[in-house]
C-alpha cells in the first residue's frame, strides 16, 4: 500500500513537470514569433523614423501614413512640376526655335532686324542693319543708284528693304517739304548707309531763281536734313537737271547729274525701267530714278538683284567717287565715274 502510494505520487509529478516543459516550449516558440514581429516592426519602424526624421516630426503611425502619403503626393507634384517644367523648357526651346526660324525668315525677306538671337549674331545683326560690313573693291565694278523726288511713304520703304535685302546702299536726292513731312523715313536711309543729297525745298527751276532764292531753296532743304540725321547733305542734284553759271556760282557743294536716265517718270512701266537701268550698263555708272512711282519701286527690287548678281557693286554717289579717287568739288557738274 506503501510502494502505491510512492508510484501515485511520481506519477503525478511526472505529469506536473511533462505540462511545465511544454508551457516553457510554446512561450519560447511565441517569444520567436513576437521577436519575428518585432523585427519585422522595427524595420518598418525604422524606416518610417528615418522618413520622418527625413521629413517633420509626427506623433502617431496614422499620420505618419499620412505624411508618408503626403510626401508621396508632393514627390508626384514635383515630379509632375518637373515634366511640367520640362515641358515649359520644351515649348521655351521650340518658341526660342521658332523665333530664331522666323528671324532667319525676316532677315532673307529684309536683312533688317534680329537683335534677341545670339549674342554673337546680335553683333553680326546689328552691323548688317547699319550695313557697316560692306566693304567697297575700288578694282570691282560699281554703280550708283539714284532716287529723286522723295521720299515717298511707301515706295521709298519699299525700296530701303530692297536694298537692305542685298546690302546695298543709293543715294536719295531729296525735296526739303517732303522730308519734314518723312522723317523717319529719312532717319532710315542714313541709318542704313544710304546717301541723303539735296533736291531743293519744292522742286523749283533754279535756273529762274534769284541768288536769294537759290540759296533759300538749298539752305532750308539741308538743314532740315541735318535736323533729322545729323549730316549735312554733300551733294546737289539740280532740278530737272538745270544748271546755269548762277547756279554753280551759288551752291557750296558739288552738282551731281546721271548717265543712265531710266525715264521712269514717263513710262511708269516696271519693265522698261528695269531694261533701261540694266542695258548697257558699265562700271561708274550714275542712274536716275525716281521713288515716288509703284513702278519704280518694283524695277528698283529686279534691278538691285541683277546688278548685284552680276558683280556690281551698288555704292552711294561719295563712295563712287571716293573709289574712282576723284575729288568732288563744290559748283560742279558731274555725270559719271567712268
Ligand atoms: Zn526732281
Amino acid at each position: 500500500m506503501k510502494k502505491f502510494g510512492v508510484l501515485t505520487v511520481l506519477t503525478i509529478i511526472c505529469i506536473i513537470l511533462i505540462f511545465c516543459f511544454r508551457g516553457v516550449f510554446s512561450t519560447h516558440s511565441n517569444e520567436a514569433k513576437t521577436n519575428n514581429i518585432d523585427v519585422t516592426e522595427s524595420s518598418q519602424q525604422v524606416s518610417i523614423t528615418d522618413k520622418i526624421y527625413k521629413s517633420a516630426p509626427v506623433i502617431n503611425n496614422n499620420e505618419l501614413q499620412k505624411k508618408d502619403t503626403t510626401n508621396k503626393m508632393s514627390s508626384e507634384t514635383a515630379s509632375n512640376s518637373t515634366i511640367e517644367t520640362s515641358s515649359e523648357a520644351k515649348q521655351v526651346h521650340n518658341k526660342t526655335k521658332a523665333e530664331v526660324t522666323a528671324k532667319a525668315t525676316d532677315n532673307n525677306k529684309d536683312s533688317t532686324v534680329s537683335e534677341e538671337k545670339k549674342p554673337s549674331n546680335k553683333n553680326e545683326s546689328t552691323i548688317l542693319t547699319k550695313n557697316v560690313d560692306r566693304k567697297i573693291d575700288p578694282k570691282k565694278p560699281m554703280v550708283a543708284l539714284t532716287f529723286d523726288d522723295g521720299p515717298h511713304y511707301k515706295y521709298t520703304k519699299n525700296i530701303l528693304n530692297s536694298l537692305k535685302k542685298y546690302n546695298a546702299v543709293a543715294t536719295f536726292f531729296v525735296l526739303g517739304d517732303r522730308a519734314e513731312k518723312n522723317k523717319d523715313i529719312i532717319k532710315c536711309m542714313a541709318e542704313n548707309g544710304n546717301q541723303i543729297g539735296n533736291h531743293t525745298y519744292d522742286h523749283k527751276y533754279l535756273t529762274k531763281l534769284s541768288t536769294t532764292e537759290i540759296n533759300n531753296e538749298i539752305n532750308k532743304t539741308s538743314d532740315i536734313i541735318y535736323n533729322i540725321t545729323n549730316i549735312r547733305p554733300s551733294v546737289l542734284r539740280p532740278t530737272y537737271g538745270a544748271v546755269n553759271d548762277n547756279v554753280k556760282l551759288n551752291t557750296n557743294v558739288p552738282l551731281i547729274l546721271w548717265s543712265v536716265d531710266t525715264r521712269d517718270w514717263q513710262s511708269r512701266d516696271e519693265k522698261s525701267v528695269v531694261n533701261k537701268a540694266l542695258k548697257n550698263v558699265k562700271d561708274g555708272e550714275i542712274i536716275l530714278m525716281h521713288d515716288i512711282y509703284k513702278s519704280t519701286a518694283s524695277a528698283a527690287d529686279v534691278i538691285i538683284k541683277e546688278l548685284t548678281s552680276k558683280g556690281y557693286q551698288l555704292v552711294t554717289v561719295d563712295e563712287l567717287f571716293h573709289a574712282k579717287e576723284v575729288k568732288l568739288v563744290k559748283g560742279t557738274v558731274y555725270s559719271h565715274a567712268y
